[in-house]
């Protein structure tokens, strides 16, 4: 049985669903995936969440996926390369690059972008910013609804806002 938080027109909900059967279904009628906080993906279901997404099965997404939905976690690309590496498994930096690429790209993942040179993977899609820890370069999540932003400017003619991302920039005290 696969937990997972499933968002449609009502919001969001917890849904179980007992076969792949019910998760593509419930997939292809227009609703988002969202692994629950209280469980670990296991590894054999980490196919079907990835068909989910609308990501073809390799060997290699699979090790990465795995990675990435073992817990809520932010990595940056490197980082998944090294605990690959510490598994023994052998998979290139260009791979592993263009897979997480992918995955933020089909909403497995989001893309957090700290700067040009800081870009991380993380495994929580829900609405949420971040701190980020410049001492030793760890995010944290905290809620959306806790950063009011009333004063909002207006988006340039022609568009909309899509999303606000929020990174606060704290150091050790001392
Ligand atoms: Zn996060």
């Amino acid at each position: 049985m696969i937990k997972l938080w499933v968002k449609s027109e009502y919001g969001w909900h917890k849904g179980c669903f007992e076969s792949r059967h019910g998760l593509n279904t419930a997939y292809t009628a227009g609703m988002i995936f969202q692994l629950t906080e209280d469980r670990k993906c296991k590894r054999e279901e980490i196919g079907t969440v990835l068909c989910a997404h609308g990501i073809s099965v390799t060997p290699q997404r699979l090790e990465i996926a795995a990675i990435m939905l073992e817990t809520k976690r932010h990595l940056s690309a490197d980082q998944v390369l090294l605990r690959l590496a510490a598994a023994e498994t052998t998979v290139s930096k260009a791979t592993v690059y263009n897979t997480l690429g992918l995955f933020a790209e089909c909403g497995l993942v989001r893309e957090v972008t700290v700067d040009s040179t800081k870009v991380f993977y993380d495994s929580n899609t829900t609405e949420h910013h971040h701190f980020y820890n410049v001492d030793d370069g760890t995010l944290a999540d905290f809620p959306s609804d806790v950063a009011v932003l009333n004063q909002l400017p207006a988006a340039p003619e022609g568009t909309k806002t899509a999303r606000v991302d929020i990174v606060i920039r704290v150091h050790n005290e001392q």
